[in-house]
């Protein structure tokens, strides 16, 4: 070990979820063991699963609650004289929006809730040897916050020589530099990436005036030294998840069954994102350049933790795919052999049908689109960079290759009109008897995004504090600026669309349909739309008018102007793929298809809709600048 440097112990808190370990210790962990730096990292969700009850834990944490609501107990050991003042409001907040689970409610009351909590503090103070460590550092998400600030409390209370280090999403930029100044028992916050400013810390500790994205409290000054350095993800170890299962090995039977049943190991493929335009989206505060691990970078994480800790799920993490490589990336995987799952964010408009097929191929089960909107007035105001027809597309191809897409569908942005909700409306006749419906996903504005930048732009008269926050934290320290979602008051009212009751019908009708196609098991009742290929002529079965069913024949020609739209496809393009046929001739076959809802036009692209039952009917793209992506 390095002689003269510093100890550290790192922690995560809850309110994270037990199936994931946390990948921001597996990658600091193994970056300054790398160094010789003495650290010692504790997945404490895993424990605090234990003490809740991991039914319970799971039920605070996953929809309808979240993780950011579930971390509410811990203001009474941050803030006792606010819980004391007002213990009945978070009774009251408990049962009537949290706990809507009867069952769950009857054995997990609000009683057992802070009795538990308690127990878990005490649990931490005790058997966590922080005593032996110079420094504690904590990683912040969004649920971590008030259960770190809790324990970080009593540390400095029972060890004020002990240095307090916060870092994470939670913690950056701006919303770092308030948490300093709003918590005197915090001495440092990193905002960016941890790696080199933790080792530095570890090593050089007197020197720590000058560390690159630290921030520290100088008399009443609060000093950020932020910087552009950044840490090249392609020269980084291979994260160790040893001490999640070292913690794992200690939890009980239920938690550990739980991770072993359901568990994936992340990998990391890229920090930030290319694109970084989104208007409701903060990643340009944490992360200000986008960075990729190349591919083989990525296979050999995968082989060696694949290999290390006997396991063949894994969550990709990055925003999206890789902006060029990703298809080498799925043809490499395949290559590997093995019975691999992958799940993985990824965005629309960058893969077309042959790249879905090949993801599949290579162990991809689920991935979540950044799908957002089915309404191009919609999308533009939340500068997405994408188009209906793309989000379509990836929604069609995930559905031909049996990859499960989890996609939200943001609402009630504060500029909202009629025209959103009535271009959703209208498009989705189109596909929603076939494709799989969204979550919604309520606008919440995230400090730091363009909307939270910009409010003027969004309508937005004023930010108000969530209900949440007003509950947890005093007023005056609401005032102090460290929140991460505000909610707002719109300048001029909008008369509010049924986003629900849209959603809810399209759930209803894909549910029926699917016992229907289990219960009569026709291709028609399981696909709905779909095509297959006679050679010179093509049959379209159409049954999303529900109880009657539509037979289109193309012919030949007609064929083959239908597959060349089997991918996103400009009229340019097609014009160009038939160079002998005349113009307005495709045009009317185009037209003609639209009339039957067989293809989504937008602007001047083209889209088929039916599936494709067979997957021999991929093809390779014509072009290879398609694979190409732009910012
Ligand atoms: S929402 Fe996704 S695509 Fe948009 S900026 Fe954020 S990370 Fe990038």
């Amino acid at each position: 070990m390095h002689p003269d440097s510093k100890s550290i112990l790192l922690i995560s808190m809850p309110f994270a979820g037990t199936s994931i370990p946390s990948i921001q210790l597996a990658i600091l962990e193994s970056y300054l063991k790398e160094r010789e730096i003495n650290i010692k990292t504790r997945h404490l969700y895993l424990k605090a699963a234990d003490f809740y009850g991991l039914n319970n834990y799971n039920f605070l944490i996953y929809p309808p609650n979240d993780s950011y609501t579930a971390q509410m107990v811990f203001s009474r050991y941050v803030f006792p004289e606010h819980w004391q003042k007002t213990e009945d409001r978070f009774r009251k907040y408990f049962n009537e929006n949290l706990s809507k689970n009867k069952d769950i409610q009857k054995q997990f009351t609000f009683e057992h809730y802070v009795q538990q909590t308690d127990k878990f503090l005490n649990w931490i103070l005790e058997n966590t040897d922080w005593q032996s460590y110079d420094i504690i550092g904590f990683t912040l998400n969004y649920g971590q916050l008030l259960p770190s600030l809790a324990v970080a409390k009593k540390i400095k209370e029972l060890s004020p020589d002990k240095k307090i280090i916060f870092g994470g999403s939670r913690t950056t930029d701006l919303l770092g530099v308030k948490i300093l100044e709003s918590f005197s028992y915090v001495d440092f916050v990193v905002s960016g990436d941890g790696e080199d400013a933790l080792y530095r810390l570890a090593s050089d500790y007197q020197n720590y005036k000058s560390i690159p994205g630290l921030m520290y409290i100088e008399g009443n000054e609060i000093i950020w030294n932020e910087s552009d350095s950044f840490v090249d993800i392609n020269n980084a170890p291979i994260p160790s998840y040893d001490s999640f299962y070292e913690e794992l090995k200690t939890s009980s039977l239920e938690v550990q069954q739980y991770y072993y049943y359901n568990g994936r190991l992340p990998v990391e493929i890229s920090r930030g994102c290319w694109w970084n335009k989104c208007s409701f989206c903060n990643l340009n505060i944490q992360h200000k350049k986008y960075r990729e691990k190349n591919v083989d970078k990525i296979i050999k994480e995968i082989q060696v933790l694949s290999s290390r800790y006997k396991i063949l799920d894994f969550q990709i993490i990055g925003n999206t795919l890789p902006k060029t490589d990703y298809r080498i990336l799925f043809e490499r995987l395949k290559e590997l052999g093995k019975d691999f799952t992958f799940v993985a964010e990824a965005r629309a408009g960058q893969l077309n049908s042959y790249d879905y097929t090949l993801m599949k191929e290579a162990g991809f089960t689920t991935i979540q689109t950044g799908i957002e909107s089915f309404s191009q007035h919609y999308l533009k105001k939340m500068n997405k960079g994408t188009r209906v027809i793309d989000n379509i597309a990836a929604l069609k191809f995930c559905r031909e290759n049996g990859i499960i897409n989890r996609y939200n569908l943001i609402v009630d942005y504060p500029n909202e009109e009629p025209v959103d909700f009535e271009e959703t409306k209208k498009n989705i006749q189109l596909f929603k008897q076939f494709l799989d419906p969204p979550q919604i996903c309520n606008l919440r504005v995230l400090f730091g995004s363009p909307i939270h930048r910009n409010p003027e732009q969004f309508n937005i008269q004023k930010f108000e504090y969530a209900p949440i926050d007003r509950l947890m934290y005093p007023q005056e320290f609401l005032e102090k600026g460290f929140n991460f979602v505000y909610g707002f008051k719109r300048k001029k009212e909008s008369s509010g669309n049924d986003w629900v009751q849209l959603v809810d019908e399209w759930k209803k009708e894909r549910e029926s349909s699917e016992i229907n196609g289990i219960k009569k098991q026709t291709t028609i009742d399981k696909l709905i739309f779909y095509f297959v290929d006679g050679g010179n002529f093509i049959k379209i079965y159409d049954k999303r008018n529900y109880g009657s069913i539509r037979i289109y024949v193309l012919d030949e020609l007609e064929k083959n102007i239908f597959l060349a739209c089997m991918d996103v496809i400009s009229n340019h393009d097609i014009q160009e793929r038939f160079p002998d046929i005349p113009s307005n001739q495709i045009v009317q076959i185009l037209e003609g298809f639209e009339q039957s809802g067989i293809i989504f036009h937008e602007d001047d692209c083209y889209l088929s809709l039916p599936l494709r039952c067979n997957t021999r009917l991929v093809h390779q793209p014509v072009k290879e600048e398609f694979l190409l992506v732009s910012d």
